[in-house]
């Protein structure tokens, strides 16, 4: 459904993405890992057309609808938690009430029922990063690009959000592009895994995925240390 050719972006002639490659399947799920200032946020905005490339191509289908999920949410500042999350239906032109049902249903699974009425400043990092997700998918992408997206989230919080994300996800046969730093998420949930380094993007195995999270890993001879 989607297939990155031969991807390079550089920065102020600072080389960060070097001919990635990369294709993904309709319901396919894949992470990708690497160190701070590797380029994954670089090549999540580029795949959601925030940046422009400096060669290669990314082809997919018209009809494809991708959500991005960046780092820090961006919700409107003027619009109620309810108005945030049935936004992209107001775009689609569903009547008020219909709307708001369904974006209620969506506070209740994201549990910020009774939340409704406040505007984003009033919420936690925590809320504002559920709202995101709620509107995401209500927006009914068929790819989900997310951005280290539990980063700033408590483990219990992150684990219920994780699982909700991942199974609906499923249940839509949503493909999905996650940068994590998660070694759940990568093990529990993605098809397959990838290591931004240097700015080439590799596939890992299992056994690579597994070393990677306990000590570091060894790729072309050069050792990679998570922190
Ligand atoms: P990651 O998400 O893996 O931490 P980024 O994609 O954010 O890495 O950044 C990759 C590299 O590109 C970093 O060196 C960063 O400083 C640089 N970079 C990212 N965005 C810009 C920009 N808009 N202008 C200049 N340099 C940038
Ligand atoms: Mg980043």
């Amino acid at each position: 459904m989607m297939e990155l050719r031969n991807i390079s972006k550089k920065f102020e002639g600072k080389i960060v993405l070097e001919c990635v490659n990369l294709s993904l399947k309709q319901g396919e799920v894949i992470t990708i890992l690497g160190k701070s200032g590797s380029g994954k946020s670089t090549l999540l905005q580029l795949i959601a057309a925030m940046e422009p490339i400096d060669s290669g191509e990314i082809q997919k289908n018209v009809e494809t609808m991708c959500a991005y999920i960046t780092q820090k949410p961006y919700l409107f500042s003027h619009m109620t938690v309810l108005q945030n999350i049935a936004f992209p239906l107001k775009c689609q032109g569903v009547r008020k009430k219909e709307r708001y049902a369904i974006a209620k249903n969506w506070l209740e699974k994201v549990e910020l029922f009774g939340l409704e009425d406040r505007f984003p400043y009033e919420l936690s990092g925590g809320q504002q990063q559920r709202v995101s997700i709620a509107r995401a998918f209500v927006y009914q992408p068929d790819v989900f690009l997310m951005d280290e997206p539990f980063a700033n989230l408590d483990v219990k919080l992150s684990r219920q959000l994780q699982h909700l994300i991942f199974n609906e996800m499923k249940q839509r046969n949503v493909a999905g592009i996650f940068v994590t730093h998660n070694y759940e998420e990568t093990k529990m949930y993605a098809d397959q895994t990838f290591l931004l380094q240097d700015g080439k993007l590799t596939t890992m195995s299992e056994q690579e995925v597994e070393l990677y999270f306990n000590e570091g890993i060894q790729i072309e001879g050069r050792t990679y240390l998570i922190s």
